[in-house]
C-alpha cells in the first residue's frame, strides 16, 4: 500500500502495514476474520484486509464488550475494530508476518457482516478442486495466491501504460460489436435485434481498427484489449483473453521491436523477473525450427537438433535411406550422458508419435563408436562424422528421427522439451526472451484437402517480403516474442497499399467480390493515403502466468472459464427466454442442457 486510507468510520489504517513504529498508536481497522484462537481467557484473531494480516487480542477484563463479540466471530466474518498497537513479547514475535512484531489490543469491535462456513479454507495450504474454486470464485480470490496474481497483473499493465504514455502513445478503444476480424479462429456472433437476420462478430483482435487509427494519422496507439476467439478445446486457452495491442505509423520492424523491448524490459524489471537486458536475440523462423524443432524455442537449455542426413546418406540402414530417398530428412540430438532404461527409451516413441513420427532410434556412444544393433549398418567414417557433428563423447545418448522435414522437426522439438523436463535441464531462475523473424507468409490450408489453398501464417494484413507470386517461399514481415519457450506476443509490418492487399486476398482464395464484401472498408481506407505502419500484440494473461510462475492462465484471470468454455460461477453459457430468441428472430435447433454450466 502506498498511502494510508482516508480515515472513515470503518478504518484509518491498513492492517498489513502496521509495524513497531506505530507502537502506542490507536488504530481503526476493518476486514475479515482470517483465523481465530481461544487462549486461556484471551481470544486472538488474525484480521485480514487487502494489505495483509495483523493479530488482534481481545482481553475479557479490559474490553468486555469486544471480547463478547469476539467469542461469536467465525472465519470470514467482517468486522471493524478500534485498539492500541502494542509490541509483542520477544518470544511471540512472528518473523513470517510483516506485522509480526506487534498486535492490536482491541478496545471496541463491531460486527459488519457474518459469513456462512466457506466451502474451503481461505488459505494456501489446502488444495482445492478447480471447479469448486471457480464456482466460489469470490472466495478463491480472497486467497493470498490469487491476490498476488492480481497484484502482479496490475503491476504489469500499469508498467505497460507508463512506458507507452512516456512514448506519446494514445490509449484508444475500439468496438466490441463489430464485423469479423480474421485471426484464424471462429468468431463469436451476436444477433442484431434491430436488423433481424444480421449479426455482429466479437473482435478476435482490434487489428483492422488499429490500422485505421494509423490511416487516421494517430501514429501511436495502444489498448489493453479484450479479444474473443471461438476455438476448439485446447489446453489452457480462454474464449476471451487480454492483449496489449499496439500500432505505430512510419515504422519498420526494428522500431516496433525496440518499443516492445522497452515495454517488456520495464515489465520484467518492475516484477523482478530475471530476463537479460534487451536487445534480445533474433532468430529466423527457419533457424528456430531447424535447431529447436518449433517457432517458440525454449533456449534455456541445449540439446539442439542437427541435420545428419548428408552424413548418413548411403548407409545400409534401410529406414534412414528410405526416408532420404523420399525427400525426407534424418535429424538427431545429443541428449548427453543419460542413462535410460529400455522401457524409458521405448516411451520416447510415444512422445514423437503425437507429432506423426513412427519412432525414435536411440544410440549410445561407446568407445568412440556406437553401441547396439544399429552400428553395423554404418561405416566407421559415418559414425565418426555424426559423433563430431553432435559433439558426442562416450556415454552420450543420441536420438534420431527420420521423417518428412516438418514431422522430424516437431518430433525432435517435443523430444527435446521432454528430456529438458525429465532431466531438469532448465537452470533455476533462468529466463530467456527472443524474437522470431522471417516467417513464411503463407502455409498450406490443410482443412480442405480436396481444394488445397493458402492460409496466412500470421494474418492477411501482414506485409510480404519477397515475391508474392511465389507463395511457397515468400516471407512475411512478422515477428513473435518468445519467453521461456512460450509465444507471448506477435505482430508485423502491415500492407499499406490496396494493390498488395488485394493480391494477398487473392492468394488466400478471396476473389475481388468477396474481398470487397468483407474488407471493402479497409481496401477503401488504403486508397486515401495510408502511411507505412506496423504493430504488435502481447498476451497479458500468458505473461502474467509466466511471471507469477503459474502453469495455467486461469490462475491469473479473475473470472475465467473452464477448459470447456463454461463459467461455473454464473452458469454461462445459458439458455435464454423464448421471448428473447423471438425478438432476435431466432429459433434453437437443439434443446439446451438443463443447466447452463
Ligand atoms: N492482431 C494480431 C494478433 O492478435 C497482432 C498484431 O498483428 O498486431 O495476434
Amino acid at each position: 500500500m502506498r498511502e494510508a486510507p482516508q480515515p472513515n468510520r470503518f478504518r484509518d489504517s491498513w492492517a498489513g502495514t502496521i509495524n513497531a513504529q506505530r507502537a502506542g498508536d490507536e488504530v481503526l481497522l476493518a476486514g475479515w476474520v482470517h483465523r481465530r484462537r481461544d487462549h486461556g481467557g484471551l481470544i486472538f484473531i488474525d484480521l485480514r484486509d487487502r494489505s495483509g494480516l495483523i493479530q488482534l487480542v481481545f482481553h475479557p477484563e479490559s474490553a468486555g464488550g469486544a471480547f463478547a463479540l469476539a467469542e461469536a466471530l467465525r472465519p470470514e466474518h467482517v468486522v471493524t475494530v478500534r485498539g492500541t498497537v502494542e509490541r509483542r513479547d520477544a518470544v511471540n514475535v512472528n518473523p513470517n508476518l510483516a506485522t509480526g512484531e506487534v498486535e492490536v489490543a482491541v478496545v471496541e469491535a463491531q460486527s459488519l457482516a457474518e459469513s456462512e462456513t466457506p466451502p474451503f479454507a481461505i488459505d494456501e495450504d489446502t488444495p482445492v478442486d478447480e471447479t469448486l474454486r471457480l464456482r466460489y470464485r469470490w472466495l478463491d480470490l480472497r486467497r493470498q495466491g490469487m491476490l498476488d496474481a492480481m497484484l502482479t497483473r496490475t503491476h504489469i499493465v500499469r508498467t505497460m501504460r507508463e512506458v507507452l504514455d512516456r512514448r506519446d502513445f494514445l490509449e484508444l478503444e475500439t468496438p466490441i460489436l463489430t464485423r469479423s476480424t480474421p485471426e484464424g479462429a471462429r468468431d463469436f456472433l451476436v444477433p442484431s435485434r434491430l436488423t433481424p437476420g444480421t449479426l455482429y462478430a466479437l473482435p478476435q483482435s482490434p487489428q483492422l481498427f488499429k490500422q485505421l487509427f494509423m490511416m487516421a494519422g494517430y501514429e501511436r496507439y495502444y489498448q489493453i484489449a479484450r479479444c474473443f476467439r471461438d476455438e476448439d478445446l485446447r489446453a489452457d486457452r480462454q474464449p476471451e483473453f487480454t492483449q496489449l495491442d499496439l500500432e505505430m505509423a512510419f515504422v519498420e520492424e526494428d522500431d516496433v521491436i525496440e518499443t516492445m523491448e522497452a515495454v517488456m524490459g520495464a515489465v520484467f524489471e518492475a516484477t523482478g523477473f530475471g530476463v537479460p537486458a534487451a536487445p534480445w536475440p533474433r532468430l529466423s523462423y527457419d533457424e528456430a525450427v531447424a535447431r529447436f524443432g518449433n517457432d517458440r524455442p525454449d533456449t534455456r537449455f541445449g540439446l539442439e537438433i542437427h541435420d545428419v542426413g548428408a552424413l548418413v546418406a548411403g548407409s545400409d540402414f534401410k529406414v534412414f535411406q528410405g526416408v532420404l530417398d523420399s525427400g525426407g530428412v534424418v535429424r538427431a540430438l545429443n541428449a548427453g550422458a543419460r542413462e535410460m532404461s529400455r522401457s524409458e527409451l521405448d516411451g520416447l516413441n510415444e512422445v514423437v508419435q503425437i507429432h506423426g513420427a513412427k519412432a525414435v532410434a536411440p544410440i549410445y556412444v561407446e568407445a568412440g563408436g556406437w553401441a547396439g544393433n544399429l552400428a553395423k549398418f554404418f561405416t566407421p567414417e559415418q559414425i565418426a562424422a555424426v559423433n563430431a557433428e553432435l559433439g558426442a563423447t562416450d556415454g552420450d545418448l543420441l536420438l534420431f528421427v527420420a521423417d518428412q522435414p516438418k514431422t522430424a522437426a516437431a518430433s525432435l522439438g517435443a523430444l527435446r522439451l521432454h528430456l529438458g523436463e525429465r532431466f531438469g535441464l532448465i537452470p533455476e531462475g533462468r529466463h530467456d526472451a527472443l524474437w522470431i523473424t522471417d516467417f513464411p507468409m503463407f502455409e498450406r490450408d490443410e482443412s480442405t484437402p480436396a481444394r488445397p489453398r493458402w492460409a496466412a501464417l500470421h494474418h492477411p494484413f501482414t506485409a510480404p517480403r519477397g515475391d508474392l507470386d511465389d507463395p511457397e517461399s515468400v516471407l512475411s514481415r512478422a515477428y513473435d516474442l518468445v519467453l521461456d519457450g512460450v509465444e507471448i506476443g506477435g505482430g508485423s509490418i502491415r500492407i499499406h497499399t490496396p494493390e498488395v492487399q488485394r493480391a494477398v486476398f487473392a492468394h488466400l482464395g478471396l476473389d475481388a467480390d468477396e474481398a470487397q464484401e468483407r474488407f471493402g472498408f479497409l481496401l477503401e481506407a488504403l486508397r486515401f493515403g495510408a502511411p507505412p505502419h506496423g504493430g504488435i500484440a502481447m498476451g497479458i494473461d500468458r505473461i502474467a502466468a509466466i511471471i507469477s510462475g503459474r502453469d495455467s492462465i486461469r490462475d491469473v484471470i479473475a473470472f475465467p472459464k473452464t477448459a470447456s468454455g463454461a463459467d461455473p460461477l454464473t452458469g454461462a453459457p445459458a439458455p435464454v427466454d423464448a421471448r428473447q430468441l423471438r425478438e432476435l428472430g431466432l429459433q434453437s435447433l437443439t434443446t439446451p442442457p438443463a443447466t447452463g454450466a
